[in-house]
């Protein structure tokens, strides 16, 4: 089986078992990882599986103002949040005063990139480590819309 590495934009080029035609593929929207696709030839339609792996997921050093609404456990907490450090996949921020976030905990982040739209991104994430007043989570039920902003983000 064909093995293709994927850039830091979601981009692939894939080469036709065919016809040799080799195609640039977005793949935007996989998951981090390993992930075996049907490609489909643009030249001879010819189908092939392909796995696609992606490069360790891209991160940026960014400073967002955002929210967090904590979901789960116990009952609604909530207050702001500056971004830090941001992935396709996850985030790291720091908040005003120290919470008692658990490993595990689900948080609704709504934070604001930098991009000339100044998009604003809902984002359910799941807290993974907490030092202090600095969580890292990552993201989980990422909607597709928000996918896309976070990968239209990085190409940036
Ligand atoms: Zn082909």
């Amino acid at each position: 089986m064909q093995k293709v590495l994927v850039n830091e934009k979601g981009m692939a080029w894939i080469t036709c078992n065919q016809c040799k035609h080799t195609s640039v593929v977005d793949l935007n929207g996989f998951c981090e990882g390993i992930n075996v696709i049907d490609h489909k030839c643009s030249k001879c339609e010819a189908v092939s599986e392909v796995t696609c792996e992606f490069r360790k997921s891209y991160r940026k050093e960014v400073s967002l103002q955002g929210t967090f609404i904590r979901q789960q456990p116990g009952e609604e907490l909530a207050g702001r949040i500056e971004v830090t450090d941001l992935s396709r996949v996850g985030i790291k921020f720091r908040t005003r005063v120290t919470y008692d976030f658990k490993p595990g905990c689900i948080l609704k982040l709504t934070f604001t990139l930098d991009d000339r739209n100044k998009t604003q991104v809902n984002q359910m994430t799941k807290v993974k480590w907490v030092e202090g007043r600095m969580v890292g989570g990552e993201f989980v039920n990422q909607d597709q819309w928000s996918q896309k902003q976070l990968g239209f983000y990085f190409m940036s």
